[in-house]
């Protein structure tokens, strides 16, 4: 299978990385005609603002939001920003993929030096994960959340859709992205 992993800003080497551990084939994608060729997408962690110009810019918006209405999308961090229906502090302007029913509301977990690493349980394993100017998820519509900490979500799946709060890919997690490549097959 050929994943595709959003390359237009942000942690996507490492994504891709994970990835290929876990037998993907992967495809950094930064253009419509290469987002065509792939069965699934990681849109990574990084800076949802310059993200969303870049996607504007490269004329991508349309094509990813064809593609999140029915293929497997997993979103970290910024990646789970794009992917949100509702977002609090979005700049004017900053556009969204949209597809996840939930509001999510950026670095609402605090700036730069307020990132930290925690035990989550994803889906009934326990990691460690990181939180970088991370996203609070402030509600959950027709979403299932599938890790918590301290009782707040931070992951949801819906339906083709998975998004998380953290980066399970600097501290090596793999069942977020396990999860994801089950859903592809
Ligand atoms: N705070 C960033 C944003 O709004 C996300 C941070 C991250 O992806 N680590 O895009």
């Amino acid at each position: 299978m050929l994943v595709g992993v959003l390359a237009l800003q942000g942690d996507w080497r490492e994504h891709k990385l994970l990835l290929e551990s876990l037998g993907a084939d992967v495809l950094p994608i930064r253009r419509e005609s290469e987002l065509s060729q792939v069965q699934a997408l990681v849109i990574p962690g990084g800076e949802s603002t310059t993200m969303s110009n870049l996607a504007k810019s490269f004329g991508l918006f349309p094509a990813l939001r064809e593609f999140v209405n029915h293929k497997p999308t997993l979103g970290t961090c910024a990646g789970l920003i794009m992917l949100s229906d509702k977002v609090e502090g979005a700049v004017a302007g900053q556009e969204f993929v949209g597809g996840l029913d939930i509001t999510s509301s950026r670095n609402a977990y605090g700036g730069q030096t307020y990132s930290f690493e925690a035990d989550v349980e994803i889906a009934g394993q326990i990691e460690r994960v990181a939180f970088i100017r991370a996203p609070r998820i402030l509600a959950v519509g027709k979403a299932e959340v599938i890790a918590t900490l301290d009782g707040e979500p931070v992951a949801v799946r819906q339906g083709n859709l998975l998004g998380a709060s953290f980066h399970p890919e600097i501290t090596g997690g793999t069942k977020l992205h396990s999860l994801f490549l089950e859903s592809i097959s």
